[in-house]
């Protein structure tokens, strides 16, 4: 198992349901908990508190890397279920129904079948690209693209402002988002996130074409 990607905002809306899982205290410990969003348009800058300062709001906000957050959900599984409950390069193909059972279909990463499973349920969460979606709602179709692209990237970086603030410059469909999400060992540098975004239209997503 591998981390992937770079900064995720945790917004107070989706921490709510990690601290409720008991891993406030593990995020906190890796991430950087947000203290202030400051806003910045053609024609006014504001600022204001994040998070569990925030009025309505009994969580914080987290600033997290992609992979850090992966591991924090990783560890606590393997804590609560055991390490042989994770198994890594089955692909699901399809589920079938047998009475009151389903059967679901695996392969491997050559396309080699690989024991079926059964169980009562079937619980899908394999992402935006679902092969089981695409059983249950055949005529659904891809994904709506918006035509929104971000072009990201990480930065080690000295703290600039409060070293827990996340700047928001432009709105919507031009914007720059810049905040920290690792503070590095020594706390004189962090890992900083950032991400320009803009309505462009291209053919197909793909993280791993350079930015033009
Ligand atoms: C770099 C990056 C930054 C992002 N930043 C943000 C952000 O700041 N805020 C935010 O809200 N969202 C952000 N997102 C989006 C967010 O990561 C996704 O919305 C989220 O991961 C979706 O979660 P998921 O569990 O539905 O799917 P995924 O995280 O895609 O997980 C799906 C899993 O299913 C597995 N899988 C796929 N197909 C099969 C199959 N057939 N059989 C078995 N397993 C399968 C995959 O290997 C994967 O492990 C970001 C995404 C990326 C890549």
């Amino acid at each position: 198992m591998k981390a992937v990607g770079v900064g995720i905002n945790i917004l107070p809306h989706a921490s709510r349901e990690l601290c409720a899982l008991g891993l406030e205290d593990a995020l906190a410990k890796v991430a950087v908990t947000t203290r202030d969003i400051v806003s910045i348009t053609a024609s006014a800058s504001t600022s204001q508190r994040a998070g569990r300062a925030l009025a309505g709001y009994d969580v914080p906000q987290f600033s997290i890397h992609r992979g850090d957050l992966q591991m924090v959900l990783l560890d606590a599984f393997i804590e609560r279920a055991g390490a042989d409950k994770v198994i890594t390069g089955w692909r699901c193909t399809r589920v079938d129904y047998d009475g009151g059972e389903a059967i679901a279909h695996f392969e491997d990463a050559y396309g080699k079948s690989l024991p079926s499973q059964r169980g009562t349920a079937v619980v899908s969460a394999e992402g935006i690209h679902s092969v089981l979606r695409k059983q249950v709602y055949p005529d659904e179709g891809p994904p709506k693209y918006s035509g929104i692209n971000m072009w990201r990237g990480v930065t080690r970086w000295k703290p600039f402002l409060s070293g827990a603030s996340m700047i928001r410059i432009g709105w919507h469909i031009r914007k720059l988002l810049i905040y920290p999400i690792r503070t590095i060992s020594t706390r004189k540098a962090q890992l900083v996130n950032w991400s320009a975004i803009s309505k462009r239209r291209y053919k197909a997503r793909d993280w791993n074409r350079g930015a033009a």
